[in-house]
């Protein structure tokens, strides 16, 4: 089922068609934006059965975590965005300066336009509709292109918006590397884009010859710091939990692992006993465990089983592109396995005597998406939230973060720019236009030039 590629003149007629409509002004009003966010729910809730089976046919994902990760989700989000959007659409005011008495300032929430959306397909659902979320709740159009790789996905997504949405307020374009080239020739107002780090780059480079603001969600490699005093049994299931999900394929799922040296021996213990308790003996039977992408990365990811020492784990099947959920001692930092996004099933595992080998190992490689600590004790906590920078994380679980509205969810330096979740999707989908209303009770005349002692008053009011 190959993902026939758009034309120019389709992708220049997409970007005409939404922005003659969003000059329209229909897309601003907020009862408009409303009834587009329950038709987006309404859209998920009716064909669920035909997503979870594209999803399974994509990437083997189970029902509980397709729903969960990929359904649930969003449902949740639009919940939270409705409940929500009529405050945040409202201009906040702001406190008057000492020199602007009389007068009063806002800041009004703006669309910005015309969006382009770009997804990835590790979670081909989630990643390409969140976004949508925050575009439609701030009165945007959105053109959305998901990924090639996973072509069941774009496919019934394309086909169930087609029926339900105008092309002139979103648009599910099916298409590759191609047809993204295209679009990234146009002009948008935002881009808002999930992907690895090059692809990043390319998309930062085609936005900057027409100054598009960006949203760049990238991933890289997150740590995942087991401290001596961590609850191990605990700390074991909420990292197998985080590692294994998708098959390993999740942007925030634990890269690496740091493990104290006096923990070792227990911790691979307790993971093991994890992995049987989710997946049984024999996980590439469950019905609960994934399956990688294409034979491309799964290929990737056999080879990194030459990097090290395998702890257990380490069997594959080529038939099905599944690795059962392996752990190595790598042989150095240096192996791809140790430089490379893992985004697969395979945990290498390095010790640690000190913590501060471990947070001069993390400051010297660019900066995560994700950290995870686990540990009671409150002076770590501290030590390593306030002196390692990192997008986001948990301390004393894995993933969770970015599951609450509440916590705006993004990388820093290589891991990405921007955030979106929450008010935070509002806010990245809007421009805030600063306003100052003047009084014309009265006017003061020290501003102006040539009015007796002004200068006087102004370096007595500036200073
Ligand atoms: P990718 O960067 O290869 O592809 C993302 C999108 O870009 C796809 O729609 C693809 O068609 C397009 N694309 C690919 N190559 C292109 C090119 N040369 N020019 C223009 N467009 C191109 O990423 P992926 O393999 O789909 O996803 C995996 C990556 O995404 C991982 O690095 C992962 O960490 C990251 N990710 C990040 C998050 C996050 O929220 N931060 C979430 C999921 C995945």
């Amino acid at each position: 089922m190959p993902i026939r590629e758009k034309s120019r003149e389709e992708v220049i007629d997409a970007v005409v068609l939404q922005k003659n409509h969003y000059a329209s002004g229909k897309t601003r009003p907020l009862e408009a934006r409303k009834e587009n966010l329950k038709k987006l729910a309404s859209v998920l809730r009716e064909n669920e059965s035909n997503i979870l089976k594209a999803l399974h046919n994509d990437l083997n994902k189970s029902e509980r975590e397709a729903y969960t990760t990929e359904i649930g989700i969003l449902l949740e989000e639009i919940s939270f965005t409705l409940k929500n959007l009529d405050s945040w659409v409202k201009p906040k005011k702001v406190k008057t300066a000492v020199t602007h008495i009389g007068s009063k300032g806002y800041r009004i929430p703006e669309p910005y336009g015309v969006s382009l959306i770009i997804a990835p397909w590790n979670y081909p659902v989630q990643l390409a509709i969140s976004p949508l979320i925050g575009a439609l709740a701030a009165g945007n159009t959105a053109i959305v292109k998901p990924s090639e790789l996973t072509p069941h996905t774009s496919r019934v997504l394309s086909e169930l918006f087609e029926g339900i949405f105008d092309k002139e307020l979103i648009y599910i374009m099916e298409g590759g590397i191609e047809t993204n080239q295209l679009l990234l020739d146009q002009p948008f107002d935002y881009i808002f884009f999930t992907g690895s780090v090059p692809v990043g780059k390319i998309v930062m480079e085609a936005a900057s010859k027409r100054l598009i603001p960006v949203t760049l969600e990238l991933g890289g490699k997150s740590p995942c710091i087991v401290h001596e005093d961590a609850d191990l049994s605990l700390a074991a299931k909420r990292i197998a939990f985080g590692k294994l999900a998708n098959s390993g394929q999740t942007c925030i799922a634990p890269d690496y692992l740091f493990v104290h040296r006096s923990a070792e021996t227990k911790f691979i213990e307790e993971f093991k006993k994890a992995v049987h308790e989710f997946y049984g003996e024999e996980p590439l039977k469950s019905d609960q465990y994934g399956k990688i992408v294409n034979e491309r990365h799964y290929n990737r990811l056999k080879s990194y089983l030459n990097d090290g020492e395998v702890i257990f784990g380490g069997g594959f099947n080529d038939q099905s592109l599944q690795i059962q959920p392996t752990m190595i001692r790598p042989n150095n930092n240096e192996v791809p396995v140790m430089t490379e996004e893992i985004f697969g099933p395979i945990f290498p595992m390095l010790t640690y005597d000190r913590l501060e080998e471990v947070k001069a190992f993390v400051a010297s490689r660019p900066k995560p998406l994700a950290l995870y600590l686990f540990t009671e004790n409150d002076d770590v906590e501290k030590d390593i939230t306030q002196n390692l920078s990192y997008g986001g994380g948990c301390i004393n679980d894995t993933l969770m973060h970015i599951a609450t509205p509440h916590l705006p969810f993004g990388g820093v330096g290589e891991s990405g720019i921007g955030s979106y979740h929450g008010e935070s999707s509002f806010s990245t989908f809007s421009h805030y236009k600063s306003v100052l209303k003047q009084t014309n009770l009265f006017d003061f005349s020290f501003k102006y030039p040539n009015s007796k002692n002004g200068l006087k008053i102004l370096r007595r009011l500036l200073r």
